[in-house]
């Protein structure tokens, strides 16, 4: 699945998973993931060496804590930081950097070694696994965006921002991630497209579903 910034693609790559059994990785987590350890350490955002010695030594993982899944990054757990508007700001120039798409889209691959895999993004159609079974391509209205990614941060307590702030962000971020050198966001030429501004959770589930099963996806 890919799309704009909170367009619900992580939603129905998530739902989809659990309703066929199968494995789901969001990638945008994993470039949130090495924003905030770069930020955090006050390691090196640009390219050069410093940048591609830290990340030889970061190690992500997904893993399964209290019933549902969390990113650590070196052991650390970014939880609710991920969210916040300082790697949303950041976020976008760190994810257009060569030896961070590199690193990431090598660790993502990885991830489909083992059966069964839903993941959303970017360039996941058109770039990492331009053979998958099934790709869609999510949009939604700028105003329904800005009001998820809202009550996101105010979930992580960060209640300073309007929603001219965040719609401005996820323009910003549009942008940058569509206009970027190296495996921009695009719509995959074989996806099939999705606007779930006037659908519910369970609707554009149900719709995904159907796909899926005609792809040769089987119920578990
Ligand atoms: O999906 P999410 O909004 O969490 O992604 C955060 C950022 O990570 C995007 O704005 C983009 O800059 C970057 N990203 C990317 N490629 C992906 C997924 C996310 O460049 N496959």
């Amino acid at each position: 699945m890919d799309g704009y910034a909170s367009c619900g693609k992580s939603t129905l790559a998530k739902d989809l998973a659990s309703a066929l059994g199968y494995r789901y990785i969001d990638s945008g987590a994993m470039y949130r993931a090495v924003t905030w350890y770069l930020l955090e350490h006050q390691l090196a955002t640009e390219e050069g060496p410093s940048l591609r010695a830290a990340l030889d030594t970061i190690v992500l993982d997904f893993v399964a804590k209290d019933g549902s899944t969390v990113l650590t990054i070196n052991g650390q757990e970014p939880g609710l930081a991920l969210r916040s508007m300082e790697v949303n700001r950041m976020v976008s120039p760190v994810s257009a950097l060569h030896s961070v798409r590199l690193a990431m889209v090598e660790r993502q691959r990885a991830f489909a070694n083992r059966a069964g895999l839903t993941m959303d993004g970017r360039d996941i159609g058109t770039h990492v696994f331009p053979e998958a079974e099934l790709k869609i391509f999510v949009q939604s209205r700028p105003e329904i965006r800005a009001a998820r990614r809202l009550a996101e941060l105010r979930k992580a307590g960060d209640t300073q921002w309007t929603t001219e702030e965040v719609l401005a962000n996820l323009r910003e971020r549009d942008e940058m991630d569509s206009n970027r050198d190296f495996a921009p966001l695009r719509r995959a030429h074989d996806a099939v497209d999705l606007d779930n501004s006037n659908m519910s959770q369970e609707e554009q589930l149900a719709w995904a579903m159907d796909l899926a099963l005609a792809k040769g996806a089987v119920r578990p």
